[in-house]
């Protein structure tokens, strides 16, 4: 370290730039128990427990404890503000509250949650779990000894560990594209659709104004110089299908389908089936001048933009730009338009005859939901196995992400809490347990 700083140091001398020694600190990530002393040109640089970098503090024995904290602590100072026009039962409704909860609190404790969050040890679930639960009664009115697994359920919010786990595995594969273990998914990040960034041609090049129109294209097709091509993209219970079809002087020229992925999406399909076409189109005589049909705007309005960040429409709009001849219109769908209907009879036969197709990539939403489901399954088995709460585990056995929508009182009513006899007892507040009927006092007891 002393070997590297003296480096440092008389390249910042030779380049004329000093540090400041005041400011200048060091993070020691060792189980050494004295310090080594470090000085730069003889000033001693002070070691320090933890830093913050881009609002997460790491501290020097990597267990993010301290962030954790740090952050817990913002959120309860955030949570005052929120209980001053907020309590148990007055002031903004539980949907309200549960919603600020959702996009303020949660997000302050997720951030960076894809460098900590990962593999949280059992600590930091313990952790997280204290700090979730004082907004867990908040939010639902509960009484004080309600159990947390139980409000987690009710509200259908899942322990915080499961959620910040959750995004911290999305962004690993999606945005810094590091696969994830098996057991969680086979699906690789070079598998996920990404976002294209950047200037694909140069910004004065734009496609030409008649060349995209949002007008129905319909009278276009009984002109015998056109080449009319119709494309269509469909979604069944069998599968994902892209067509077009090609109409010239009155005769069907020619017609292409494909089977997609069953996990892609309608929009997918849309704009495959427009990409073959324009690739189609460009490959007629020169001569020609074709038009094609659409009954999706958004695959239109994605490929006639230069800048989509979509690859798909990208390349789609390359191929335009190269043959202006080549004209894309809007169609309105089922509306007795023949070539429509035809591409839509194609793509839905290709949904389940279809030759499959292999460029389309899975789309974002496809590995949210399968992480999403994975959380609901381990939220599911804790749940499931779990020795707090049982009182409500019986009344509702399955976890959600929708709230319940319970009131207050019905929160407290099935946990079998309130002004009950058994209740009472339970905290020395009665000496009987009894109801004038001989019978054990419980809630459920009085309301059956
Ligand atoms: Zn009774």
């Amino acid at each position: 370290m002393q070997s590297a700083i003296t480096q440092f140091s008389s390249w910042c001398s030779e380049n004329e730039l000093t540090i400041s020694t005041e400011k200048a600190n060091y993070i020691l990530f060792s189980k050494m128990v004295r310090s080594p002393k470090i000085t730069w040109n003889g000033y001693k640089i002070n070691r320090v427990k933890s830093f913050k970098y881009l609002g997460i503090h790491v501290d020097d024995r990597l267990n993010w404890l301290e962030h954790i904290n740090k952050q817990g602590e913002k959120a309860i100072k955030m949570q005052q503000y929120f209980k001053r026009i907020a309590g148990g039962n007055w002031g903004i409704s539980e949907i309200h509250r549960w919603t600020l909860y959702k996009t303020v609190i949660e997000r302050i404790l997720a951030q960076g949650s894809s460098a900590w969050c990962l593999n949280p040890t059992f600590k930091m679930k313990r952790k997280l779990s204290s700090i979730q639960r004082p907004f867990l009664l908040h939010i639902s009115g509960a009484y004080r000894i309600t159990p947390t697994a139980a409000l987690q359920t009710i509200l259908g919010i899942p322990p915080l560990h499961m959620q910040l786990q959750f995004e911290a595995r999305f962004t690993s594969i999606y945005r810094l594209r590091i696969p994830l273990p098996p057991f969680i998914t086979d699906t690789q990040p070079h598998d996920l659709e990404m976002k294209v960034t950047g200037w694909p041609t140069h910004p004065s090049e734009h496609l030409k104004p008649n060349q995209i129109s949002f007008e129905d294209g319909e009278a276009y097709i009984a002109r015998k110089d056109i080449i009319n091509i119709f494309t269509d993209g469909s979604k069944t219970e069998h599968g994902v299908g892209a067509a077009f079809c090609v109409l010239t002087n009155g005769i069907w020229a020619y017609q292409w389908y494909a089977k997609l992925n069953g996990n892609s999406v309608v929009f997918q399909a849309e704009l495959t089936a427009l990409h073959e076409a324009v690739i189609y189109a460009s490959h007629l005589p020169n001569h020609n001048t074709s038009k094609i049909h659409v009954d999706n705007r958004a695959s239109i309005m994605t490929s006639s933009n230069s800048k989509s960040t979509n690859e798909t429409a990208r390349k789609n709009f390359k191929i335009l730009l190269s043959n202006p001849r080549m004209k894309v219109s809007w169609v309105k769908a089922h509306a007795g338009n023949i070539g429509n209907e035809r591409a839509d009879q194609l793509a839905k036969d290709a949904t389940q005859h279809g030759q499959s197709y292999s460029h389309t990539k899975l789309p974002k939403p496809h590995i949210k939901v399968l992480l999403r489901k994975r959380m609901l399954e381990e939220w599911q088995t804790s749940w499931k196995n779990g020795d707090t709460g049982r009182k409500i585990y019986n009344i509702m056995p399955s976890v959600s992400l929708r709230p319940t929508n319970w009131i207050r009182e019905d929160v407290i009513f099935f946990s079998q809490h309130g002004p009950f006899p058994a209740y009472l007892k339970r905290f020395h507040l009665s000496d009987s347990d009894y109801c004038s009927c001989g019978g054990i006092g419980t809630a459920l007891h009085y309301a059956t």
